[in-house]
């Protein structure tokens, strides 16, 4: 699998932040077929009027706080479908596999009933039930008990699988953290989910110049200051360092210095919106690498 197809799932719009979806059936072969850089350089204008690259549009999605968006990063799995229940009566959702149910939603189509899913008999759970009822208000747009009515539902969870990406993890990660309000927490994982990534393409890099992985693993473990890897070493092995690029360069020495500020205990306040900025940084930073890589770090 390349790189980044684990972050094919929708892009946002930083305009009018409107998003869309990939189609998870067909995006492997569509990455195929463009090749997952030209698909990530692929320009998109919106409808506001506002054009971005698929990629500006996936990192914003990424960092951006909508509960679907923060869900689809958090979650690997993702299930939906209409089903047809009986108000008053519980039905039964069964779920393709095991997993950690984060959130469920349910929808009612064509008229209204009060719906809500139960599945909290255990942590890991291979169905979830949805109960029903009619209103007390006797509302007329309401079915009453023992109607036939429709539900659509879409549930959000973790399979316990990790991503073969250490990054990948990291990142799910950070956006955890961001939810459970652990700001300084999620600032020090942005810096080590851009170290995780950068180490690896620089593996990659040395590995394509001839070096045993041996030899690769010397020289990765006996540089200590990031900024060395980050603009010599990335430069000497691909032509661009960090630094090629001002402003994403001047943001991630930003970051580097607020990590090490948290690092070493100094008393700083982080909020949300710095959590989220950290979190894009690194992401700006990865992204810059990868795309502008002269050597294949698939
Ligand atoms: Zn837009």
């Amino acid at each position: 699998m390349a790189v980044m197809t684990g972050l094919f799932k929708s892009y946002t719009c930083n305009e009018c932040k409107s998003g869309r979806s990939f189609d998870p059936q067909s995006i492997e072969t569509i990455i195929s077929t463009y090749g997952e850089k030209n698909l990530l350089n692929k320009i998109i204008e919106c409808s506001c009027g506002n054009k971005f690259s698929i990629y500006e549009g996936i990192i914003q999605n990424l960092v951006s706080d909508n509960i679907f968006s923060a869900l689809e990063a958090v979650c690997n799995l993702r299930y939906h479908d209409t089903v047809q229940i009986i108000v008053g009566k519980e039905y039964t959702v069964n779920l393709p596999q095991k997993l950690l149910i984060n959130q469920v939603f349910l929808t009612n189509i064509d008229a209204g009933a009060i719906v809500a899913p139960h599945f909290f008999s255990s942590f890991e759970t291979d169905s979830f039930t949805i109960v029903s009822s009619e209103s007390k208000d006797n509302d007329s747009g309401f079915k009453k008990i023992r109607e036939n009515h429709k539900v659509s539902w879409a549930v959000f969870g973790k399979s316990g699988d990790k991503p073969t990406e250490t990054w990948i993890l990291l990142l799910t990660q950070i956006k955890e953290q961001i939810i459970h309000g652990q700001y300084n927490i999620a600032v020090l994982t942005s810096e080590m989910m851009f170290e995780s990534f950068l180490d690896k393409s620089l593996n990659k890099m040395l590995i394509s110049e001839g070096l045993s992985k041996e030899a690769s693993y010397t020289i990765l473990e006996s540089m200590k200051n990031i900024y060395d890897k980050a603009h010599k070493l990335l430069r000497d092995l691909d032509s661009k360092g960090l630094s090629s690029d001002k402003s994403i360069n001047k943001e991630w020495v930003k970051l580097m210095e607020l990590r090490n500020k948290i690092a070493h205990g100094e008393n700083i306040d982080v909020d949300k919106e710095k959590a989220e900025w950290a979190l894009k940084t690194a992401l700006d930073a990865i992204f810059y690498i990868y795309m502008n890589s002269s050597v294949d770090i698939n």
